[in-house]
């Protein structure tokens, strides 16, 4: 192993490839990326593969991925290293645990579960520590157990939780490598932290019980500990931790809505962390300037998806025209659109575009915002067309397709015209507007009415008014 060298921070990310990138994981990844930047340090992605029965290479590319959308990766001016396998180190961890059964620091144990069980009466209670000092060699189904101090206690060094300190008494002589030889988690960590320098620790809170028994694993091997920060844990609105089976916990689920990376990653700081003066929606410079880990919460931090939302219309309404459109293009185009593609036009979706861009929570909503634009038929929604089309509806279709066959093609005119029509009829211009939005786009909401006709001009415009009366006739 080899030793750090003095002065440099190196933090890693550690996650295990068992699945997509949590946002818990992903604010991890963030507060260590932020610390490496801050102190000219190394972030290291270390993946800890070794259970092998529950790891996919793909989540290693996957998590890849997803850090890279968040701004994290090599070559962005702060020293990267990885993904460094875990799974590469396992001739490390089989020389320490060595190293600490022939120390003295570990002894191997035959006892099973049912075994301790029968002798101390408790089912959830560690281990006895009866095989101490029967001075077992290695063998079928012994495993490999840290023999930790009985006295004293053990205090950790954490940025954002001070000194908390674990009596050793309250500790069992923990497992370090299982009957079949894995070395196991507690330990493979503390090597891997040890090989790859790491000076800080920064993870999840539910980590914080593995902590003192880590440092004793750090000093047991003659490595100085690294300094501690347990970041709060991540709840959802009920206030329980967020969990995969419950909760929508995947980066990559808000990528493929459409929320954008620059509003995600200023929310996630926000979990834990704040920037000064109250405010919370902040440019990503204030942000590396203003982080400190000393000034994280430790309550709980809880995931708001709606507040993360309200940040990404925020974020997008905060984008160029330009870049909006760029944004929007993946929602515009393929297999998860409703129409042909050679239906598409940029014209009229840059004609639409600024009108959708304040209306939008997240991307994907475009696509049906602007679907009415690319198909040949506007969509047969049932509650529109009957909530629209009541008594007298077919007098104003009429009535419009006859004012629009020869007005002038702005939407100011539009609007003039149908202002008219309502007028002539005792209906407000909300009243008149809603069958004709309902003929041509296929639902009572969208796009501002009179804009959207002009964008998509006065021949389609014309023929959605023609085939919507012709139903309402057929239906009268
Ligand atoms: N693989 C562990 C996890 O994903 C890493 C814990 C740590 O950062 O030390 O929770």
């Amino acid at each position: 192993m080899t030793a750090r060298s003095p002065g440099s921070v190196r933090v890693r990310f550690a996650p295990s490839p068992t699945g997509m990138l949590h946002v818990g994981g992903a604010r991890s990844a963030l507060f260590n990326w932020i610390y490496a930047r801050q102190r000219d340090g190394v972030f290291v992605l270390r993946i800890e593969d070794t259970d092998a029965a529950r790891n996919r290479p793909e989540w290693t590319d996957g998590i890849v991925t997803a850090l890279d959308w968040l701004g994290i990766g090599p070559g962005r001016d702060v020293g990267y290293e990885g993904p460094l396998l875990q799974s590469g180190n396992a001739a490390e961890h089989r020389d320490a645990a060595e190293r600490l059964r022939a120390t003295g620091r570990a002894y191997y144990c035959d006892c099973t579960r049912d075994d301790v069980v029968a002798r101390t009466g408790l089912a959830h209670r560690g281990y006895d520590s009866y095989c101490r000092d029967r001075g077992l060699d290695a063998g079928p189904g012994r495993a490999l157990r840290f023999r930790t101090p009985d006295d004293g206690a053990t205090m950790v060094t954490d940025l954002v939780r001070g000194t908390p300190t674990f009596e050793n008494a309250t500790i069992d002589d923990f497992v370090i490598v299982r009957a079949d030889g894995s070395v196991l988690f507690l330990l493979a960590n503390v090597v891997d932290d040890v090989v790859q320098g790491i000076t800080h620790v920064i993870r999840s809170e539910e980590h914080l019980p593995n902590a003192p028994k880590q440092q004793l694993l750090f000093e047991a091997l003659g490595h100085e500990p690294p300094t501690w920060a347990h970041l709060p844990v991540v709840v959802n609105d009920k206030r329980q931790k967020l969990s995969k089976r419950r909760d929508k916990v995947a980066l990559e689920s808000y990528r493929a809505e459409g929320y954008l990376a620059g509003a995600m990653r200023n929310y996630l700081m926000l979990l834990g962390w704040a920037p000064s003066n109250d405010r919370e929606i902040v440019p990503w410079s204030v942000i590396e300037e203003e982080f400190r880990l000393d000034r994280v919460n430790p309550s709980p931090a809880f995931f708001d998806e709606k507040k993360l939302r309200a940040f990404n219309g925020e974020y997008i309404r905060g984008l160029s025209t330009v870049d909006f459109i760029a944004a929007c293009q993946p929602w515009l185009h393929g297999d998860a659109v409703p129409w042909p593609d050679d239906a598409y036009d940029a014209g009229i979706f840059a004609a639409l575009a600024p009108l959708a861009q304040t209306r939008l929570g997240v991307l994907s909503e475009i696509t049906a915002l602007v679907d009415f634009a690319f198909l040949p038929q506007p969509v047969d929604d049932e509650a529109s067309w009957a909530k629209a089309m009541q008594a007298g509806a077919l007098d104003v279709v009429e009535a419009a397709a006859k004012s629009y066959a020869d007005c002038d093609w702005t939407a100011e005119d539009l609007k003039a015209q149908l202002a008219a029509v309502g007028e002539q009829r005792g209906l407000s211009l909300g009243k008149a507007q809603a069958p004709v939005r309902v003929a041509v786009t296929g639902r009572t909401v969208g796009l501002p009415l009179f804009e959207s006709l002009q964008a998509i001009g006065r021949e389609p415009t014309l023929a959605r008014l023609t085939s919507a009366a012709d139903r309402l006739r057929a239906q009268a």
